[in-house]
């Protein structure tokens, strides 16, 4: 970061800041800790430690000094989320303005090619103006209103997504874990009303959510300090038939996992488990529970995942991708659930409102018009033979694999040091499992996006 503590404009600038207390903390942002120290008046020091952690990370992670003005944005950004918001989230020194595409950019005008879509959720790529004019139209129109009455997005997204999932009936909420929490109520329902008292089964390895009850389903590693996990959940290990055979009986009331795992690793269930899964949910009157949050809304080549097996599941769990970026989530259940349920028995103040409905078709109608659906499996082949070719063969690189747009690379050592390297490349990308790095671009992505992450990983490669 360049050093401005003899630039005589940028503390001129500093001392006006003192007139606006609450802007001291952007003025810090861009001294160094003694300029910081030096204005007078400064009600706030807090900020000193705030820029020293803002410039240490910028040295650790390669970040450019700022341009004239744009720092005490950029630090007061960060000051203030470091001081103010809760603090679960481990995050890079990159403050993001504005996207478009697979591309977007941050408060200094850098340009990040954007492998990671929100985490599964830009796949119509960012700012879609499909996405951006029905947003816009609809806040122009209404915004929300409650459930106590109907509205056309919400009557118009129900019916889309029944038919897309080829299930009865949608519940419609705001996010994954809201969708994981009813959808795990209204098995319970079913399973009382058939006078079940058995547990709810998820696959080992899983994610599906921070709620307690989704925790007491997910990993360990979630769970712990949040005893007492509720009873009445239990794991059964992902991709092993004879393990689930023992569990089930007719008192277990669901089974639940994602057909792909994404936080787990970016492992696909087998031809076999969903199968033989399927049949012993038939025998035993057991409810199957198919997680899309992350593989769901187009990745893999079809809508859901489940959908390139001939199986139908009871229950389908949706978020991320299907609002575009806009927090929607989706519960897909037969008519024999939804019977289960009656008026009062669930609900939520936002899910379905008008605004976050007309966002979710939009989304759809640009994966399906736009047949970035059926894309996804040509370009994740292209992306997969390109990956392999590249750096299949790297003495770090353990395995790679994947189903259309949703892609693991597997290495043999810790990947944070990878994502570190391509983030100075101007790369955005994530690492699961310590060691999988996790490739969820945006649908749209092209052939010459994906040869300059391949290149730019291979380096990363190198480097360790
Ligand atoms: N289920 C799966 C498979 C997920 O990947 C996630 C989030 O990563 C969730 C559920 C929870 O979704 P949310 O973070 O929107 O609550």
């Amino acid at each position: 970061m360049a050093n401005q503590k003899t630039d005589p404009q940028k503390q001129g600038h500093v001392n006006d800041l003192q007139q606006n207390a609450q802007d001291v903390q952007g003025a810090q942002g861009v001294q160094d800790v003694q300029d910081v120290q030096d204005v007078q008046g400064a009600q706030d020091v807090r900020g000193a430690q705030d820029v020293r952690a803002v410039q240490d990370a910028h040295d650790l992670w390669g970040v450019r000094g700022m341009q004239d003005g744009q720092g005490e944005h950029h630090s007061a950004v960060i000051a203030d989320e470091q001081q103010f918001h809760l603090q679960v989230y481990g995050r890079y020194p990159v403050v993001l303005e504005r996207g478009e595409g697979v591309w977007v950019w941050d408060d200094e005008g850098n340009r990040y090619l954007d492998m990671l879509s929100g985490i599964a959720v830009n796949n119509t790529g960012h700012c879609h103006p499909h996405l951006v004019n029905a947003i816009r139209e609809q806040a122009g129109k209404l915004i929300h209103t409650s459930n106590f009455y109907y509205n056309e997005p919400q009557s118009r997204l129900v019916r889309k997504l029944a038919e897309l999932s080829g299930l009865d009936r949608v519940f419609l909420c705001n996010s994954g874990v809201e969708a994981m929490e009813g959808a795990l109520k209204m098995a319970r329902r079913y399973g009382n009303r058939k006078g079940k008292s058995g547990p709810i089964l998820a696959a080992a390895g899983g994610f599906h959510g921070r709620s307690i009850a989704a925790i007491a389903l997910g990993k360990e590693k979630y769970r712990k300090g949040f005893e007492p996990i509720p009873p009445g959940f239990a794991t059964t290990p992902y991709n092993d038939i004879e393990a689930l055979r023992e569990v089930m009986n007719d008192d277990v009331v669901a089974l639940a996992f994602e057909p792909l795992q994404g936080e787990g690793g970016i492992h696909a269930v087998s031809e076999v488990f969903m199968q033989e899964a399927r049949a012993l949910c038939d025998r035993h009157d057991v409810l199957l529970i198919m997680d899309e949050v992350q593989c769901g809304n187009g990745r893999t080549g079809s809508y859901f995942f489940y959908q390139q097996f001939d199986v139908q599941p009871d229950i389908v769990v949706t978020a991320k991708g299907v609002g575009g970026g806009f927090p929607v989530g989706a519960v897909m259940m037969t008519q024999a659930v939804a019977d289960a349920m009656e008026k009062g028995s669930h609900g939520t103040t936002y899910g379905g409102n008008p605004l976050a409905s007309a966002a979710a078709l939009a989304a759809i109608e640009v994966l399906e018009d736009g047949g970035l659906i059926e894309g996804a499996n040509e370009r994740g082949a292209w992306f997969m033979e390109g990956l392999r070719k590249r750096v299949g063969g790297h003495p770090l690189v353990r395995d790679i694999r994947g189903v259309g747009l949703m892609i693991g690379v597997e290495l043999t050592v810790q990947g944070r040091p990878v994502v570190e390297g391509l983030l100075k490349r101007k790369i955005l990308s994530n690492v699961t499992m310590d060691c999988v790095i996790r490739i969820l671009p945006p649908l749209l992505i092209e052939k010459p996006e994906m040869d300059l992450f391949i290149n730019a990983l291979a380096e990363c490669l190198e480097e360790l």
